[in-house]
């Protein structure tokens, strides 16, 4: 495989931008070599700066629920350009994307538009603690919210401490007002919740934490979660940054019947442009400025670029079969897989949901927290990895991020991809 475009390109990138990328997975340092330097895209293929194609099936991480270069988004994007590309007005497919967005997702009565999943986190925060006047949050372990201050800290030793610095730059004093309580875990949330009645504004979790390898809920973990909220008048936030508009048209909350107090979108909702929004209850959303006290605001908030980009997309997923067909393509790949993983499975593990799934390089199929997760073994993904670039398929280059069906990627895909595992994993095993 030739690769030097993309490797040359990189050596450039290196003495320009720390570590040759703007967000640091990208470096394929958990799973080693050069990153690819990727040129175009067309559905489930993208082809990289040598010549190489790939199935693809990181998929921007998320966004690309249609795959890559979707005639509609495309041609939405680009008709919005000829007319101008930012006015800082108030623009009609702000209220365009908002009537589609309160329709489909349950929680959503009012939305407001920021410019990536992190500002929408951040801000659901924000006006969680001007809402309820209450300072702490509780975040689960193994859950990512994008990288606000703090948000970016991990447990400390010990059950559901205070937590702790997970970067540098973030200080003791943006750590010490999150708690940090592990995720599948009613007991400790609710002893949590008793020992710091009266001071916690708003829990803020993934329904479906899908960054820290994939973890479902175990059953009725959500239900519980929203009761203890409800017991102690603590704001439920839902990030469905990845989840939102994936697992159904309304997300998490709709796929399982359990309705938050805020929500945080990101990722599909802008069709491939930087876009995020929160949104929720009307009584708390009328708490924002310039209704309310809580500051928040943005120059290109609602850009007309990727507003029609977010419509594009909300008109399509609302077409009629939508996201059965999508369910039955996750459910093809479960099936066509799982008798090449049971063949591993004193080694590999595999869980999916709807259309996300992951890979897991362990021997423990007990995988509801991240504890379980931490011991799989990275060094045998990266290994996968590349035999998995060496037959044309891209995944994440990280063994803690999931990977994505499109409804662009054919039978054809999905029966290449499973060949690709399967000779992959005899290949490093
Ligand atoms: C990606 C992601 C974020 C952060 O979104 P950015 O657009 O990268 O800032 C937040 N929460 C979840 C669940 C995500 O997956």
């Amino acid at each position: 495989m030739k690769t030097s475009n993309s490797e040359n390109l990189f050596k450039r990138a290196l003495t320009l931008l720390p570590g040759g990328v703007d967000s640091p997975v990208r470096a394929f340092k958990s799973v080693g070599g050069t990153p690819l330097f990727m040129k175009e895209g067309k559905g489930s293929h993208i082809k990289d700066e040598d010549g190489n194609e790939y199935i693809d099936h990181c998929m921007s991480w998320g966004p690309l629920i249609f795959g890559h270069a979707d005639t509609d988004v495309i041609e939405a994007v680009r008709n919005t350009a000829l007319s101008g590309t930012s006015f800082g007005t108030p623009h009609r497919y702000e209220v365009e994307l908002a009537e589609l967005v309160i329709s489909m997702v349950p929680s959503i009565e009012k939305v407001r538009f920021v410019s990536s999943g992190t500002e929408a986190t951040m801000s659901a925060i924000r006006l969680a603690r001007g809402f309820t006047e209450k300072d702490k949050i509780i975040k689960l372990d193994g859950c990512y919210h994008g990288h606000a201050d703090f948000l970016l800290v991990s447990a400390g030793s010990g059950l559901a401490t205070f937590g702790t610095p997970d970067s540098a730059g973030v200080t003791q004093g943006n750590a010490k007002d999150t708690l940090v309580v592990p995720y599948n875990d009613l007991e400790a949330l609710g002893a949590v919740l008793e020992r710091e009645k009266g001071y916690v504004a708003a829990l803020i979790l993934e329904p479906v934490p899908c960054n820290y390898g994939l973890i479902l809920p175990l059953d009725e973990y959500l239900r519980g979660v929203r009761e203890l909220c409800d017991k102690y008048g603590v704001v439920l936030i839902f990030d469905e940054v990845i989840t939102g508009f994936r697992l159904a048209k309304g997300g998490a909350q709709e796929y399982f019947g359990v309705t938050p107090d805020l929500t945080t979108l990101g990722k599909i909702l802008g069709g491939g442009l930087p876009v995020g929004a929160y949104g929720g209850r009307k009584d708390i959303m009328a708490k924002i400025a310039p209704d309310g006290p809580v500051y928040q605001a943005g120059t290109l908030s609602g850009n007309p670029l990727a507003m029609a980009a977010g419509i594009a997309t909300m008109k399509k997923l609302n077409s009629k079969n939508f996201y059965s067909e999508l369910s039955a393509k996750g459910k093809m790949f479960n099936d066509k897989i799982s008798p090449v993983i049971k063949k591993f499975s004193s080694s590999v593990q595999f869980r999916c949901i709807e259309s996300i799934f992951c890979l897991y390089f362990t021997g423990n199929n007990n995988l509801t927290t991240v504890n379980e997760i931490r011991k799989c073994n990275m060094k045998l993904f990266g290994a996968f990895h590349s035999a998995m670039l060496s037959r044309g398929i891209y995944l994440s280059p990280s063994g803690y991020e999931v990977g994505f069906l499109s409804s662009a990627h054919s039978s054809k895909d999905i029966d290449r991809t499973v060949a690709a595992i399967a000779e992959s994993l005899e290949e490093i095993l």
